[in-house]
């Protein structure tokens, strides 16, 4: 039989498939996934939530995954690429607009981009595939061969402090002791993204506390321990201080709202996850009082570039070294491409799933 195996939706209806696909390929260097990421993204399309989701030209399904790290399996020397290389390919393709021609498609300014396994362009669960060597990122440290799965979402933490780093310029934010300490950041959700954000505010020298509205697991509490972030269980309260970093992955805007209404002078809210079916919220004239009288930030912040790929794998390598235990226990789940279950089943343990493609 011809074709690969490949995991598969028909984008934006949703469903999920293994099986032979053929398709076109156009890239110099050759590559074969090591293991891919599962996250929300992933399970919103096969579950048909993902209205801006949408299949190549020509092809009546779409190849998933965007979250991957590969081995190099043919490239010519003139690519920069060997054989045998780890690699992490870029997720957005850029497309014609100022942003876009300069390597910053993750601020598309026409909505032309493309992203792999997500909008218009086969993505990175199959056996094979090509690709340009523009678009992957080398993974230098070979202990990363695992958890360099995390470098996708963590690129977008990497983004998230250059805009929080952009935005609190605008007025002094530091503390009298020129750092981050005796500051507090919030971040909101448990899943891989609130763990890899709430990881970099420590990293930053926040106080940082990771909130769910439930308890969490074992395991997710010894990653709180293991790079000192609090967690907050918040349907039992929440702490009495004021919050001057406040990060969602939750996109839940009743949740949102009640910790706006915590937060600080010249304080910053990055909105990150989104949840189109998340109920109203109702959002009051003493909010606004709120937000303008105390000079507070809201910024929206979606994927990252290239350059946030680089920095996330220094990220990783580090922490790797720190804490390589809690740091692996991330991934939670390895499973085989065919088990497609598990993107409609969901194990609340969970934090990353891995598909092995080895
Ligand atoms: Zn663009």
């Amino acid at each position: 039989m011809s074709g690969i195996n490949a995991v598969t939706t028909n984008a934006p209806k949703g469903g999920v498939r293994y099986e032979r696909v053929t398709v076109r390929e156009d890239g110099p260097v050759g590559l074969s996934p090591i293991y891919t990421g599962i996250c929300g993204t992933d399970r919103g399309m096969v579950l048909g939530h993902l209205d801006f989701s949408y299949n190549p030209d020509k092809q009546d399904f779409i190849v998933m995954g965007h979250e991957s790290i590969c081995r190099v399996t043919s490239a010519d020397s003139k690519t920069g690429f060997r054989e045998g290389d780890i690699v992490v390919p870029v997720v957005r393709r850029p497309g014609g607009c100022i942003n876009c021609r300069t390597g910053r498609q993750d601020n598309c300014s026409d909505g032309k981009k493309h992203e792999a396994g997500i909008t218009g362009m086969n993505g990175f669960m199959r056996e094979s595939f090509t690709d340009s060597p523009e678009f992957l990122v080398k993974v230098k440290d070979p202990a990363l061969a695992r958890v360099g799965i995390l470098t996708e979402p963590l690129k977008n933490v990497v983004k998230v402090f250059e805009v929080f780093e952009t935005v609190s310029r605008r007025s002094i934010y530091f503390s009298e002791d020129s750092t981050y300490e005796g500051k507090n950041a919030y971040v909101i959700g448990t899943g891989a993204e609130g763990f890899l954000f709430s990881m970099m505010a420590s990293e930053y020298g926040f106080n940082t506390s990771i909130l769910n509205r439930h308890p969490i697991d074992e395991n997710r509490l010894k990653i709180c321990d293991a790079f000192g972030m609090d967690f907050v269980d918040s349907s039992k309260g929440i702490p009495d201080e004021n919050v001057d970093l406040l990060i969602d992955t939750s996109g839940d805007p009743a949740t949102l709202l009640n910790f706006i209404r915590r937060m600080n002078y010249n304080s910053i809210a990055v909105m990150f996850g989104t949840n189109g079916k998340a109920p109203p919220a109702d959002f009051t004239g003493k909010d606004i009082d709120h937000i303008v009288e105390r000079n507070i930030s809201l910024v929206g912040s979606v994927d990252a570039a290239k350059v946030h790929y680089s920095r996330a794998l220094s990220y990783l390598s580090r922490w790797n070294s720190m804490n390589a235990g809690a740091l692996s226990s991330m991934i939670t789940d390895e499973k085989k491409p065919s088990d497609v279950s598990v993107f409609t089943e969901r194990n609340p343990e969970s934090i990353k799933i891995a598909l092995d493609w080895s």
